[in-house]
């Protein structure tokens, strides 16, 4: 095939997930020709399994290392709720998303640690939460020891915040035919055009500045590019799902001490069937248990942390595991970095961004506005001609097509 015209354009975003997404809206709207460009389904990879949480800091705060972390996370609730009640900010239009749950819940087990913990949280607050009378609580923790607070961190369906940001960019949003489908022609270093091909369309981009936005994928992406690809990190969790049509829909963190014993987030199937997603602790430490132990610690866990919950009366619980690594900027510690954070190259024509939370991509679009070379902003080029090129799918829920093991089944498996 003859190599297609070149076309300038301002920005290149390489990956279709929570970050590229917003990076895409953000330069749209000072007026940038910019392409998002997807390699396999958008959001696959983390943003997609994201428990949508949109954190205030209230969960930093209850380890001390973390309170300088809750500062830049801190404006995130009300700027996502603005965004999705279609305030006029300066974001993406999220009138379509769905939030699952206008709050979280934070409750505590009975252990002393636990006690201790939750006065430390209240202590450093900044997103103040509310104790909640015991007749206010959610019946699933209607009982629990000591106080209960609500956390005015709502939580996103985050399948309908990516389609919501896709739909907005339905024309700057393609795919191509894999990793593969991107080719970088690239001279001392600087990338002098991106070759995109996506079933029978081509494109060749001329770009003043490159992103990459590919979550896991920004490793390989800086191989390619000839790179230093340990300037990333991977932080791995092993995920719990919980799956019963009778499950009340339930959004919290069961706090012990300073860390968060297990997070809870729901969801549907397509059968309507309630998913409960369980993170926190549970799935950092899980990583280190086979799947039948991961469930059977998770059962327990739940147990201890909601006893009101009595799983052996639904009939059609069950259980699943996934794997999925949390792909960072790398930190000296190999912890979580504080903020969203953005690498700039050659001036700012490449950068490599990576959100370090869902709730950050706001924060990292800005950053990426602002690292850009100067005189992009200034004299915007005009948008390109990506005719040919399908829009890319958006990724499904983890718990589509997982294999599940039956409650009973699982009771009998678990240690006694
Ligand atoms: C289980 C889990 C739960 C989480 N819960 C929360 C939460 O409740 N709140 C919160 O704030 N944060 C949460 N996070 C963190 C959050 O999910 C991530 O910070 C965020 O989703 C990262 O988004 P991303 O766009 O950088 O990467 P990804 O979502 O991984 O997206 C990368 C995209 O790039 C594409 N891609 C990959 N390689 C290429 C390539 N070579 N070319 C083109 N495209 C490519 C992928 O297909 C994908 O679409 C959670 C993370 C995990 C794993």
């Amino acid at each position: 095939m003859p190599e297609s015209r070149s076309q300038p354009i301002d920005l290149v975003v390489v990956g279709g997930g929570i970050a590229g997404l917003w990076i895409l809206d953000a330069a749209n709207r000072v007026g940038l020709s910019a392409v998002c460009v997807e390699a396999a389904k958008l959001g696959s990879g983390q943003s997609i399994c994201a428990q949508g949480i949109i954190h205030g800091g209230l969960k930093y705060t209850l380890k001390e290392r973390d309170l300088t972390a809750a500062g830049p996370i801190r404006e995130m609730p009300s700027l996502w709720s603005d965004l999705a009640s279609g305030e006029p900010k300066n974001g993406p239009d999220l009138r379509s998303a769905v939030i699952s749950s206008p709050c979280t819940w934070l409750w505590r087990t009975d252990s002393l640690a636990s006690r201790l913990g939750m006065l430390g949280a209240k202590a450093a607050l900044r997103t103040r939460p509310s104790t909640v009378a015991a007749e206010q609580r959610p019946l699933l923790i209607r009982d629990a020891p000591g106080v209960v607070l609500r956390v005015d961190e709502p939580v996103f369906d985050t399948r309908s915040v990516l389609e919501a940001l896709a739909t907005s960019h339905a024309s700057r949003v393609v795919k191509v035919d894999g990793p593969e489908g991107i080719e970088f022609a690239s001279q001392g270093g600087e990338v002098k055009r991106v070759i995109l091909r996506g079933g029978n369309a081509e494109a060749t981009l001329v770009p003043r500045a490159v992103v990459l936005a590919a979550g896991a994928g920004n490793e390989g992406l800086l191989s390619r590019l000839g790179l230093d690809a340990s300037i990333a990190q991977r932080r791995p969790l092993h995920m719990t799902l919980l799956r019963a049509s009778s499950l009340p829909e339930f959004h919290g963190h069961c706090v012990d001490g300073n860390r968060t014993r297990v997070t809870i987030t729901s969801g549907r199937d397509a059968g309507g069937r309630v998913v409960w997603q369980l993170g926190g602790d549970l799935a950092e430490s899980g990583v280190n248990r086979d799947p039948a132990a991961q469930i059977a610690f998770a059962a327990a866990e739940l147990q201890a942390s909601l006893p009101s919950l009595n799983l052996s009366e639904r009939a059609d619980a069950a259980w699943s595991t996934y794997r999925i690594d949390r792909a960072e900027r790398r930190t000296r510690s190999g912890l979580r970095p504080d903020d969203a954070e953005v690498l700039s190259l050659q001036q700012g024509r490449l950068l490599v961004a990576w959100p370090t939370k869902w709730a950050l991509a706001p924060r990292l679009a800005a950053a990426v506005l602002a690292a850009l070379p100067p005189g992009i902003i200034t004299d915007p080029t005009p948008p390109v001609d990506l005719a040919g090129f399908r829009p890319p799918e958006i990724a499904t829920f983890p718990w589509e097509n997982q294999t599940w093991i039956s409650h009973h089944d699982v009771r009998s498996a678990a240690p006694a």
